[in-house]
This record gives structure tokens, sequence and C-alpha cells, in this order.
């Protein structure tokens, strides 16, 4: 348990005023509960069971009082003590998702290959929510409970002095040690099935993702039965790993119950046969429970922070993944670039597969370079390089001679505008989804990259305009909307660097001429890497690759390639018969 507390106020430290004083109001709500009501018992029942016959009336209204003001005490330092426990708990829960988020934000494309949706919404969701509830809930006993059993403790001793034969009753306290035995071996096992838990629980979150993302497929194929199915096992799995938690939380308290319970029986024991006057009797039967009940309090608070600490395991094992590409320390300056692009002797793998083998080439300021090749030949790989979505294994990429790991990256893809095969929009207005492409532009210089792609004229005729909401991922939209609109965003970047990725695929013929003539004017000046499968888009490129596994095969003009290199004729061949 001192370890997973370690771990807790480490986490507090910015937080350690507020928790400070937290602690102190609480400890004085628990000494009021631990001694204050032990002293208040003695001194009620003391004139109840001995008369107060001649006491004058004002002071058994003053003993009469004890109770109301220590619970007036108590009550308003047990909220403040909650109140400033939960706002440094939930202050800390608010900076760890917001780190937990931007440090998401940095990694490699290459990381989310390997965790998926659900898992780490889980992480950031579920996992956070645990911590939440370790640091808040228990909070309040951690500043209460010890002080209660503190002031409860004194006033043992106290009577102790106080009394004689009272000491017997304190070999019931003997007992408390006994609970520290079941208490650590359930807390451990505790910590086994949260996290067995909270990975069932990524793995629903997973599966409910994939299934909203997949929504047209599940109906087109009748899937819902097995999905269905599926899910149905998933949260049967989760409900047993649940209620394994459920077991150890709870089995805590009855063991902590049925010990403080021997030791209150044979303390009455031990008073009845000392002679034990009532009221001092009733005093140390009080101190005894609010000895034993922070106890179990307590013991509940260690398999709390277990199952908290198991969650903050988890969301510290994203926090420490690499950002795996190293940022230079002495950045180059590339603020004229002319957009020359030079691959030397480049090897790239995922993984084990390798998708680029030793690829060399160099491609011209202003040069529409198409990238063309079989499936699965590394044409992708090839443009996902040039932005640092993946830093090559091997070779090197130069930027005007800049090897690119030597520029800032966030420099370096500002130099780049990004088409993708299936852009991605945010559920958002147009405009704000345009605006993506530079986030300085103005109203009128998005309107005006909306006419450049050809994208203005359906804009207005939706039903506010710019102002349209699109929907998740732009679902209100249609394939060659959306794509338009990925172009204007392109236009507004206005950077020296142009990757489309198939850039025309989701457009109508009459569209893809529109784009096309609208490409012309947006290329000039600058670099382009296409990769087109479609001839007719790159017939007015100026240099094209060949690649086939991995490898480039053959560069140069459409004509001469369509004479000298085999595979491209095939390639050109079987799309225009
Ligand atoms: P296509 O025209 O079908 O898009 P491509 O020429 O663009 O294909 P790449 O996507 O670059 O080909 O893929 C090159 C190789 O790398 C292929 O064998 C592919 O299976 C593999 N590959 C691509 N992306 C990944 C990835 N994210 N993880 C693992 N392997 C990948």
């Amino acid at each position: 348990m001192l370890k997973d507390l370690k771990l807790f106020l480490e986490l507090l430290h910015p937080y350690r005023f507020r928790v400070r004083l937290a602690l102190v109001i609480g400890g004085i709500a628990g000494l009021c509960t631990g001694a204050g009501i032990t002293i208040g018992a003695e001194k009620l029942f003391g004139i109840v069971l001995n008369g107060s016959q001649g006491m004058p009336l004002g002071s058994v209204i003053a003993i009469a009082s004890i109770f109301p003001i220590l619970f007036l005490v108590i009550g308003i330092c047990t909220f403040l003590s909650t109140y400033h426990l939960n706002h440094a708990g939930l202050s800390v829960i608010r900076d760890l998702r917001a780190q937990l988020f931007s440090h998401i934000q940095r990694l490699p494309l290459a990381f989310f290959q390997t965790k998926t949706t659900g898992d780490l919404i889980a992480r950031l969701t579920a996992d956070t929510q645990a911590m939440q509830y370790a640091l808040t809930i228990t909070g309040r006993d951690l500043a209460i409970a010890p002080l209660t059993f503190l002031g409860a403790v004194s006033m043992l001793a106290y009577k102790g002095c106080e009394h004689d034969g009272v000491i017997y009753i304190y070999c019931s306290i003997a007992l408390l040690p006994l609970v520290i035995f079941p208490v650590r071996k359930l807390t451990q096992k505790l910590g086994q099935k949260a996290r067995t838990q909270q990975e069932e629980l990524a793995t629903v979150t997973n599966d409910l993702s994939q299934n909203i993302g997949a929504a047209k497929e599940v109906r087109a194929f009748n899937l819902q039965d097995r999905e269905n199915k599926r899910f149905a096992l998933r949260l049967s799995e989760l409900f047993s790993s649940q209620m394994k938690v459920v077991k150890y939380t709870f089995s805590l308290s009855p063991v902590v119950e049925i010990i403080s319970s021997v030791g209150l029986a044979s303390a009455f024991v031990i008073g009845y046969y000392k002679g034990v006057t009532g009221e001092v009797f009733i005093a140390i039967f009080a101190a005894l429970y609010f000895s034993y009940a922070p106890i179990k309090r307590i013991s509940y608070l260690a398999g709390e922070l277990r199952k908290g600490s198991e969650s903050l395991k988890r969301i510290r094992e994203i926090l420490a993944e690499s950002i795996g590409i190293e940022e230079p320390t002495n950045p180059a300056d590339i603020d004229n670039l002319r957009g020359e692009i030079t691959f030397r002797k480049v090897s790239f793998a995922y993984g084990e597969t390798p998708a680029l083998s030793e690829v060399s080439t160099e491609i011209e300021p202003g040069c529409v370079c198409a990238l063309v090749g079989p499936s699965g030949a590394g044409k992708s790989t090839f443009a996902n390089l040039v932005p640092r979505f993946y830093d090559v294994d091997s070779g090197s990429i130069r930027l005007d001679g800049v090897d690119i790991r030597e520029i800032d990256i966030l420099t370096l893809r500002e130099k780049m505008a990004i088409v993708t095969q299936d852009p991605v929009l945010f559920d958002d207005s147009i405009m704000e989804n345009i605006r993506l492409g530079r986030e300085s532009a103005t109203d009128q210089e998005v309107v005006q990259a909306a006419k450049q792609a050809y994208a203005n004229d359906f804009i207005e005729q939706q039903e506010n305009g710019y102002e349209t909401i699109v929907g998740e991922r732009g679902i209100r939209l249609s394939g060659g909307q959306k794509q338009r609109i990925a172009m204007a965003r392109a236009f507004l970047r206005n950077a020296p660097i142009l990757i489309l990725d198939e850039a025309t695929s989701a457009l109508d013929s009459e569209s893809e001429s529109m784009i096309q003539k609208a490409l012309d004017q947006l290329v000039l000046g600058k670099t382009v890497l296409t990769i087109a499968h479609r001839f007719s888009s790159i017939k007015n490129a100026s240099k094209i690759l060949v690649f086939d596994s991995g490898r480039i095969i053959d560069e140069g003009g459409p004509k001469e390639l369509y004479h000298r290199c085999p595979l491209y004729r095939n390639l050109y061949d079987q799309q225009t018969f």
C-alpha cells in the first residue's frame, strides 16, 4: 500500500498546498471523531447512568450540546477536506489526460499499428476514471481515518492511566495486527484482477468502435448476428473479470469486521470481570470502535489504491512510448525551400517486411513526379517517408541537399501539402475543415481556395453554405466532395511540395477534369509527388518513377518509358485497352 500511496502522492505534488490543507482539516474531523465522540459519550452517559440531580440546567444543556457541536465541526471539516482533495485529485486527472492526449499526438504512425483504438480510448477514459476514484473518494479516508484512529487510541491510553483494570481491555487491540495479513494478500489479488478487468474493458471498447465504424459493412453482409454473438461473448468475459474485482474488493471489509468484533467482545468480557464503571466502559467501547473503523476504511483504501495504481501503470506504458522520431538539436533553416527531393540508397521495412530497398532518385524543384507500379510495390511508402511519417532504416532523404532529419519536424511538414486517398474531415463546418490547410487563413482566402478546387459551387448549394457541419469523418458529403475539400486545403496551404495520393480517384470524370485544370495551376513552381493508378491523371507528369517490389526499376518521361520499360508498358496497356 505504501508504494501505491507514494505513487499517488508524487502525482499530487503540484497541488501539495491544497492536499496539505485538506489533510489538516480532515485531521481535525478525525480527532473530533476518534477522541471527541469518546469523551462526549463518557460525559453524556455519566449523567444518564448516575443521575443528574443537583446539576445546574446550564451544565446539563452544555453537556447535551457536545454532540451537535462535535458533529457540526466534523461535518464542516469533512466537507472542506473532501472538497479540496477532490479539487486536487481532479486536477491531477485533468493534467494526466491532457499529457496522455498530447503524447499520443506526437507518437509515430508505427505506434498505431501496435495498439487498437479501443485500447487507447480505454486508457484515456476508463483508466483515468479508476485513478480519479482512487485519488478522490479514498483521499477523504486518507485524511480522516488515520487521525480518527490516533484520537481513539490516545483516548484508550488516557483511560488506561486514569482507571485501573482498563489496561486489560487494551489486550483486545492486540488483534489489530492480525488484520494486516489478509488485507495484504487480498489487495495483491485485487491488483491483478483490476488489470485484467481494464484490459477486458479495452477489448469491449475496441469492438464497439470497430462495429460502429463498419456500420455499412455490417448491414451489407448481414453480420448483425455474428456481431451480437461476438459482443455478448466480450461482455460476459468483462462481467466475469468485474465480478472477481467485486469479490476481492468486498471481502476485505468482512475480514476486518470479524476481527474487530472479536476485539470488542473480548473488551466486554474483560471489562465485566474487572468491574469497570458504565460510563468509562461506554467511552472505552466507543474508542475501541473508532480504532477499528478506520482500519476497515484504510484496508478498503488499500484496495482502491491498488486498482488505481494498476490503471496508472497502463497510462504510464503509453507515456513511456518513445516518440521515435528524433528532433535535431540545431535544426537547419529551410525558409526558402526550392523543393528538390533526393533519395540516397533508402531502405525501409515495416517490422520485418522490407517495403523499399536501396532506392535512389533525384526529383528536381518544380517537377511533377508520378509514382507508378503494381499494388504493394512501395509507392505510398516512398511518399510517406518524405514528411517523416516513418524514418528511413538506412540511406537518407534530402530536401535542397539538407537531410530531412536535420529539419524541425513541424517546419518540414509545413512545407508540404498532402491529399490522401481517403481524406478525413472533422465533424465541423466546411469553412473550418478547409482552414485546417492554414490556420491563419481568412474566410476570403478559404473561399478562394474552395473556388480553385472547384468546390465553391457545391458548398454554396449546401443548406448552410460554408457553415454546414459535415458530420463525423465527413459522412454527410460524397467521396468526390470530400476530396475537393481536401484539395482546397492543399490550395490554401500553398506549400512548395505537394503529395497527392490517388488524389483524383474519387472524382467523376467531369470533376476530375476540373481538378486536373486546377492542379495544373497549383503545381506551377512546386515539386509534386503523385501516386496515381489512373494513367490519364499523370499524362502531364514531367517524370515517372516505376516501382516494383520495393525498388525503382526505371524512371523517365512517359514516352521514353513506354518504349523502354516493359512493366510500365504493361500497366499502361492494361488501363488504356
Ligand atoms: P498500393 O498501390 O496498393 O497502394 P503501394 O505501391 O503504395 O501499393 P505500399 O503501400 O507502399 O505499396 O506497400 C509496400 C509494402 O509494404 C507492401 O508489401 C505492404 O504490404 C507493406 N505495407 C504497407 N503499409 C504497411 C504497414 N502499415 N504495415 C506493414 N506493412 C505495410
